[in-house]
């Protein structure tokens, strides 16, 4: 589907939609969530929780969204987290130095390109401002994308709202490891939200400025990196590798830690569940790829990079950053802190600084693109139909019911149902309004999987029709047993 359609349907129904949208003069690249998208939201990150978390044992915490400077003094952020940017000096617009130089000459520029090269750049290709065609460009500088906050009545603790919701679990893995009895490897998750000055906000949820993340942390044993527990799970599992300057390949995680495409089983072993866990939120693996980052574009924290992506109307969209980060973080913040950071393993007689794997997941560009390749448009005779073909357990409601006409007591069972569906813990929406057409139609452009519609042979029979959105298959069943097929159909013990 074009972005557009997912851009109308997400405003025509408040699935998201701009902040502060009121004022004209809100800033870009911040996004509500109404109270469809919201459950859309709360269940991709439970479903990350179910699929990855629990069942790799990964420990989830909550950390503070403000934190103190010297804890990006540490990271680096201070120093590195930075855009180039330039000026026009006639129009006084400003732009991603880099962008602007790739839009008008379709160079490409590596990230940790410096501001003269850029400058020099800008010259060699007579770059014009895309809105003033002025050529007469300012030095490019470095714009450091944190966002300032001060703490305190005089102001004089300076903050940052967290570019990345993991440093606060480089903070706590100590006392975490300590205080909860883990070992090596240990995941530490947090899922939040996290702040950046992007200068060009676009694509919606693509690049936003506040947005949402779900970050699991690995801490391990450098020296263990070949000996991984539930290693046979995946050896025969085949990822979607893409390695520089090459095509995609399906290479078996043995295969690909053998010819040391990846630096070890355990980088192979949580890619692979990566892959997994996207295969479960219903993402066909065609249009799934790990991709190698170069030297040049890896975040400079990290040694060796792999981006998730998969393919929507957007083009190939960046869903997790996978990076081994090596010791890099603990070892600031160890010195920074001047507390050291290191665990010592049962009959190990060193202490040493665990190294880490990271996968950094972002939240609203994983509903972005779910909800993207979800959306269906059909013809049905002279009508079109557009529905969300979506996984059930990101859908925002997992059923609804309707009373065919409010009247002669259909309506009052309909809602007796709704009541008793959602005390069994099956989310129901209650939709009396329109004609029965209409709120199909509703239903269906939401992505809720099962309608229920009570008539009048429901009041001879006590049945109703259960209508399941993408197949559009219909059958009858007795109301009292409605509430186990449900949960039956929820908890993948039966299918339609
Ligand atoms: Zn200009």
């Amino acid at each position: 589907m074009g972005s557009e359609d997912l851009v109308n349907l997400a405003l025509r129904r408040s699935i998201f939609y701009p902040s502060a949208e009121i004022y004209s003069n809100s800033p870009s690249g911040f996004w509500e969530f109404g109270p469809i998208g919201e459950a859309m939201r709360r269940k991709a990150i439970d479903f990350w929780r179910r699929e990855l978390l629990q069942k790799e044992s990964f420990l989830e915490i909550f950390g503070a969204q403000i934190l103190p400077e010297s804890v990006f003094r540490a990271s680096g952020h201070l120093e590195n987290f930075n855009d180039p940017i330039v000026q026009c000096r006639k129009c006084a617009s400003l732009y991603r130095a880099d962008k602007l130089i790739m839009d008008s000459s379709k160079e490409l520029v590596p990230e940790s390109i410096s501001t003269a090269e850029l400058d020099a750049l800008i010259k060699k290709h007579e770059v014009k401002c895309p809105k003033c065609k002025s050529k007469d460009f300012a030095t490019a500088r470095k714009f450091n994308m944190m966002m300032p906050v001060s703490i305190g009545a005089t102001g004089d603790v300076q903050c940052y709202l967290r570019p990345e919701t993991c440093q606060s679990i480089f903070l706590d893995f100590d006392r975490i490891f300590k205080t909860c009895r883990a070992k090596l490897p240990l995941g530490i998750a947090q899922a939040g939200a996290s702040f950046r000055n992007e200068i060009a906000p676009r694509n919606t949820l693509l690049r936003a400025r506040e947005f949402g993340q779900m970050e699991v942390e690995i801490f391990f044993n450098p020296k263990k990196i070949n000996s991984i527990e539930r290693w046979g799970e995946v050896a025969e599992y085949k990822l979607n590798l893409m390695q520089l300057g090459k095509d995609v390949r399906a290479v078996s995680c043995a295969d690909a830690v053998a010819k040391k495409i990846l630096s070890g089983q355990l980088v192979a072993y949580y890619l692979a569940r990566v892959q997994q866990l996207y295969e479960k939120y219903g993402v066909p693996l065609p249009k799934m790829r790990l991709r190698e980052l170069a030297d040049n574009e890896r975040a400079f924290y990290a040694k060796e990079a792999w981006d998730f992506e998969v393919e929507c109307s957007e083009g190939w969209v960046e869903l997790i950053a996978c990076n081994n980060r090596a010791d890099y973080d603990l070892k600031g913040h160890a010195k920074e802190s001047k507390k050291e950071i290191k665990v010592k393993e049962e009959g190990d007689s060193e202490a040493f600084i665990p190294h880490i794997f990271e996968l950094s997941a972002g939240i609203d560009r994983t509903l972005y693109v779910l909800l993207d390749l979800a959306y269906k448009k059909e013809k049905r005779g002279p009508e079109e139909r557009a529905y969300l073909d979506l996984n059930p357990k990101i859908a925002p409601y997992f059923s609804a019911v309707f009373p065919l006409v409010n009247k002669e007591g259909i309506d009052e069972r309909a809602k007796a149902l709704a009541n008793e569906l959602s005390q069994c813990g099956i989310d129901v929406l209650h939709d009396d309004r329109g004609s029965i057409g209409k709120r199909y139609a509703r239903a269906d452009e939401i992505g809720i999987p099962y309608a229920i519609t009570l008539d009048f042979e429901t009041l001879k029979d006590a049945s109703a029709t259960l209508r399941e959105r993408s197949s559009m298959k219909q059958r009858r069943v007795k109301i009292a047993e409605l509430p186990e097929a449900l949960w039956k159909l929820q908890t993948g013990k039966s299918e339609f």
